[in-house]
């Protein structure tokens, strides 16, 4: 059942124009996807809403767009270079790879279930490599950027400055980051190649665990505002912490194929800055004039992906509903993420209506995102809007012509209310925001 699920996400994500396999025409390139017209407004809105919690309504947060190709020491002061491996396993016998962690049954190949064909699990790092200038030679490697946060320490003392900002204050960045993981799976949830959406807090020694504290809290009521049930969400703290952090908790959902991490939120020490201080030779510590106290902030983060979380959202929302004599693939996206935010649908192509249509399609166009459709019985036309997630329909019938009123149906209620032509914008606008899921 689960499974199936999943299938049915993916082919609906294909064949609506959601996400695709990347190079398809040739066989594809595996972990890499592409984002079709539905699929990029889904993902802008995915990032416009974490945006907006960080950067709009927190007040102490900056923003930033970093490169992602940086000098190669910050990989080694990072630790990456040494550490950012995972343990590859190779099956002899049927030359499929796995990370040790993804054998099941031990000794046993996941894929062509032989026995003792498996090598010892060796060390294999995760960033992929480039050359930078003309020579490809040792000394001109760079790396695609593994994780966005390294941009952020970098830049931190420059954004302090620039924005007159004291300790404590954050940097959000949305970005791109590449990893070669041994085995990309699960559609967009392990890919070569995403997005990250990294929030780092730059605190005073001492204040760490409680910021720690306010941020898990935070993202994971942040999950459930945009629409994610709660009981498909849990945290669970590391019991093992990375070489940089003191205390983690990641938040799960619960996909499908099982729990799975969307969010990471790290107390990340002063580890990073000390070592940015260490290996770049220039002093990233904080004079605070105040206390006349001089320290290296300790950072706390949350990471979290916009893919994983986009498929979050969309296995959230997907539905297969059991109607009187039929049934009806829905998504109840939370009408902010939703890629259209109301179809236009004259009921005939005749009398009138297609033009009113068209004016009122005029009308809302510089507030929403709107979709005109007059093709096929209205009844189709409202599944289709259902199927891709479109919270409202606005449908102009005969009545219209008459005393200029619409009738905006609801796609998570199928319920139907007449509203006046004039007053849409605020409608729609009234409930996009208060929309609770059903
Ligand atoms: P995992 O254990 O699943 O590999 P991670 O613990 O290495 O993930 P982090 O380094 O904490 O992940 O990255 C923060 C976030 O970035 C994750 O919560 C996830 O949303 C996203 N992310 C990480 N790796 C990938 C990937 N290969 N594909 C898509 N998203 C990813």
């Amino acid at each position: 059942m689960a499974v199936d699920t999943m299938e049915q996400i993916v082919s609906l994500c294909k064949r609506k124009g959601f996400i695709f396999q990347s190079s398809e025409i040739y066989g594809g390139l595996n972990g890499c996807w592409d984002y079709g017209p539905l699929g990029v407004e889904l993902k802008r809105n995915v990032q416009d809403a974490w945006w907006r919690a960080m950067t709009v309504e927190e007040d102490d947060i900056e923003g930033l767009d970093a490169s992602i190709l940086m000098h190669p020491r910050v990989w080694e002061a990072s630790g990456h270079v040494a550490e950012f491996t995972d343990p590859l396993v190779d099956c002899t016998h049927c030359k499929a790879r796995f990370r040790d962690d993804q054998i099941e049954k031990e000794g046993q190949c996941p894929s062509c279930g032989m026995k003792g064909t498996l090598t010892a699990p060796r060390k294999f790092n995760l960033m992929l490599k480039t050359f930078i200038g003309p020579v490809e030679e040792a000394a001109s490697v760079v790396y695609l950027r593994p994780e966005t946060c390294q941009g952020i320490y970098v830049d931190y003392q420059n954004i302090m400055t620039a924005m007159r900002r004291r300790i404590p204050f954050g940097i959000a960045q949305i970005g791109k980051a590449f990893r070669n993981e041994i085995n990309p799976r699960y559609f967009v949830f392990r890919s070569r190649e995403f997005e990250q959406m990294e929030m780092q807090y730059f605190v005073k020694p001492g204040t760490d665990m409680e910021v720690f504290n306010t941020w898990r809290d935070k993202r994971l009521r942040y999950y459930a505002e945009l629409g994610i049930r709660s009981e498909k969400l849990r945290l669970v703290p590391h019991e093992k912490l990375a070489h940089y952090a003191s205390a983690a908790v990641d938040i799960e959902y619960e996909f499908p194929f099982g729990w799975g991490e969307i969010e990471g939120i790290h107390n990340r020490t002063d580890f990073d800055l000390r070592r940015h201080s260490e290996f770049s030779g220039k002093d990233l510590s904080f004079f605070d004039d105040q206390t006349r106290e001089r320290y290296i902030p300790f950072i706390i983060e949350a990471s979290s992906g916009v893919n994983r979380t986009l498929l979050a959202y969309l296995c959230d929302a997907y539905e297969v509903e059991q109607l009187e004599n039929d049934t009806r693939t829905v998504l109840h996206l939370h009408p902010r993420l939703a890629p259209i935010k109301a179809g236009i649908l004259p009921l005939v192509k005749r009398d009138g209506m297609p033009e009113k249509a068209h004016e009122i399609e005029r009308q809302l166009n510089p507030y929403f995102r709107v979709f005109y459709d007059e093709s096929g019985a209205v009844g189709r036309r409202y599944r289709r809007m259902d199927e891709v997630g479109t919270p409202f329909c606005i449908t102009v019938d005969s009545q219209t012509m008459q005393d200029d009123t619409v009738t905006l149906r609801h796609r998570d209620t199928m319920r139907q209310d007449r509203y006046p032509v004039a007053g849409l914008v605020q409608v729609l606008g009234e409930k996009i925001t208060s929309w609770q899921r059903p």
